[in-house]
């Protein structure tokens, strides 16, 4: 194979590799964010719980001396039926106490939906705290791990970045113009496989001559569509190898 089409090829690989590390990269602090927004967001609701708890037992102890005042009125009254004068002061007072305990009835009802409400809120506070401390220790693992992922990705794009350098060095003048000036216009894909007489890449066909100086791998030809670099992959050796050399094979040491 012609060396710069060598050359070209793994360059190719490299500047591939090379932006894919960089979208990694580039992508671990949002992931880092996410984690940390989670963390934070789980604290939050766990916090908001609490508070509601809190809130709900002043409402309850509200209630309750709501109902405590109104049953004592209720006493009240039913010892006031004894001295009343007349049958329309008893019925007037019969009346009040009805009044009475019937919003005696709504307040124990609140107070009831207060404690079942208080219930829930106590589980998911119970469980939240349980599992809390889990969460901080895999949010700061899995952060951990990212950190780690960002190191190694930052590693490799340093050595292909000088591999880069050596693979550009050794390019023709010629080869490296048309390289560059493709993968600036082509995102990124400079190079491109000839496969049965077609470009891979832009899939257009290419001029029988054409594709028979790629299939030497010893000529510089581009694609006429997209200006790609081609190359050509002979096709493998099958793995029992043709009829011809098993032949002789079995010949010579027959
Ligand atoms: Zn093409």
């Amino acid at each position: 194979m012609l060396p710069d089409l060598k050359a070209v090829i793994e360059l190719q690989q490299v500047d591939l590799k090379t932006g894919e590390l960089g979208e990694r990269i580039a992508a671990y602090p949002a992931g880092i964010e996410a984690l940390a927004s989670a963390l934070k967001q789980f604290i939050h609701a766990h916090e908001e719980r609490k508070g509601r708890l809190t809130a709900n037992q002043k409402e309850r102890r509200d209630l309750e001396g709501e109902a405590q005042v109104i049953r004592e009125k209720i006493a009240k009254h039913k010892d006031q039926l004894y001295q009343v004068k007349t049958n329309e002061q008893y019925k007037a007072m019969l009346k009040e106490i009805g009044g009475e305990e019937g919003n005696l009835r709504s307040v124990e009802d609140r107070i009831l939906e207060k404690m079942i409400e208080a219930e829930e809120l106590q589980n998911q506070i119970s469980d939240a705290a349980a599992r809390l401390e889990g969460e901080k220790t895999r949010v700061e693992s899995e952060t951990r791990e990212l950190e780690a992922h960002r190191e190694t990705d930052l590693e490799e794009r340093e050595g292909l970045l000088v591999e880069r350098k050596r693979l550009d060095a050794a390019l023709g003048e010629t080869v490296r113009s048309i390289y560059e000036r493709v993968r600036a216009g082509r995102h990124g894909v400079a190079v491109a496989e000839a496969r049965d007489g077609f470009c891979t890449v832009c899939n257009v066909r290419l001029r029988p001559q054409a594709y028979n100086e790629v299939r030497t791998n010893e000529i510089l030809v581009t694609c006429e569509n997209c200006s790609r670099i081609l190359y050509y992959v002979p096709p493998a050796a099958p793995a029992d190898a043709g009829p011809e050399a098993p032949a002789k094979d079995t010949h010579a040491s027959a």
